[in-house]
């Protein structure tokens, strides 16, 4: 659970955004973003962020655990939730509401209108994103610790991946271990893709044995205290031949400039150019069809987004994957994603792996 002075600290962040928006209030549905400002972890509820005390709304299940978790908080119960936040907005007297336009529903919002009549609603899509892409320390030790059970069990499943193994039992061993180890979850439902699979850059773990010459991608991570790690290594099976040594090789120079390219006010469209740039060069650009990476830590996919059209600037205390790939079909894919933190002076990697090329099996 975050402490209590880096809760205020947010909240207050989060207020003079509000200021500058123009808002009295901020309707928080995102169960991420109430956990980040409150300390609150149940499965549903809503938060609204004034001038005053913070007001956690929740329903029966949950009264208890809010008041444990979320001391900076009023904790309301309600029974219908749209109701709860008329209320508590009419209470509060207040009349311009700011919302996460992603997370509130056409239902809920419609009857908000009905029962809040004389509220003005207005989106703010990125307000809080923008505040949770720069980490606290205690968030960054988090970060390590989901990233050190991850590896941990990558290490321990490691010599079970050979030929003759299926994907999915390699991605259920590779969760349970994650969990036995510690994790609350695993990230995301792990990828384990092998041979043509791993050309497919999300492809779900199947019954496909592996066999030697494939590629195994591995894309993987694991939530500590709501905290995630997201880490991709590829392996050559068996035995590597020079279309595996190229491939690879052109991913891994492009990883190498992204992690170059990273410090603070760099853009991260200029960081994805970085990538890109070589493996176009390469004459592989139309291969490489994602982003270069992405924020992580409350949720694994977060701001600010390594993209071509991303307008994020990094920040000191940002943490983001670079994750370029080239997905060859008929043959596979390959993938080099490591979790980094901006500091100061750069990139500094936080993934345990190394990223050489390695025949396994
Ligand atoms: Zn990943
Ligand atoms: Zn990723």
């Amino acid at each position: 659970m975050p402490d209590q002075p880096s809760i205020s600290s947010r909240v207050s962040r989060l207020r003079a955004l509000l200021r500058h928006s123009g808002v009295a209030a901020f309707l928080i549905l995102d169960l991420k973003n109430i956990r980040y400002l409150t300390g609150f972890s149940g499965s549903d509820g809503a938060l609204l962020v004034g001038a005053g005390k913070p007001v956690l709304l929740v329903d029966g299940r949950y009264t208890t655990q809010a008041g444990k978790q979320a001391p900076g908080t009023r904790v309301v119960l309600y029974r219908d939730k749209a109701t709860g936040i008329a209320d508590a907005l009419s209470e509060g007297g207040v009349e311009h509401v700011g919302f996460e336009p992603a997370v509130l529903t056409v239902e809920l919002h419609s009857a908000l209108r009905r029962k809040a009549k004389k509220v003005r609603w207005k989106p703010l899509p990125a307000e809080l994103s923008a505040i949770r892409a720069v980490k606290d320390d205690k968030e960054i030790e988090s970060i390590r610790r989901a990233i050190r059970i991850a590896a941990g069990a990558l290490r321990s499943t490691l010599e079970r991946i050979r030929p003759g193994v299926c994907e999915r039992d390699i991605a259920i061993e590779l969760e349970y271990t994650m969990r036995r180890m510690g994790a609350d979850a695993p990230s995301f439902d792990t990828i384990i893709a092998s041979g043509p699979n791993s050309a497919l850059p999300h492809a779900r773990p199947g019954s496909r044995k592996l066999r030697p010459g494939d590629f195994v991608v591995i894309d993987y991570g694991a939530v500590w205290r709501g905290y995630h790690s997201d880490e991709t290594c590829t392996f050559a099976v068996g035995r590597a031949g020079s279309r595996h040594e190229k491939i690879y090789g052109i991913v891994k120079e492009a990883h190498d400039r992204a992690l170059e390219a990273v410090r603070p006010g760099v853009s991260c469209r200029e960081v994805d150019r970085a990538a890109r740039g070589v493996i176009e060069k390469a004459g592989y650009g139309p291969r490489f069809s994602h982003g270069t990476g992405h924020g992580v830590g409350l949720d694994v996919h977060e701001a600010p987004r390594l993209s071509a059209l991303s307008d994020a600037v990094l920040e000191r205390g940002m943490v983001i994957t670079i994750e370029p790939g080239i997905y060859l079909p008929g043959f596979g894919g390959v993938r080099i994603e490591d979790t980094v933190l901006v500091e100061k002076g750069g990139a500094r990697v936080l993934t345990e792996f190394s990223k050489e090329l390695q025949v396994i099996g």
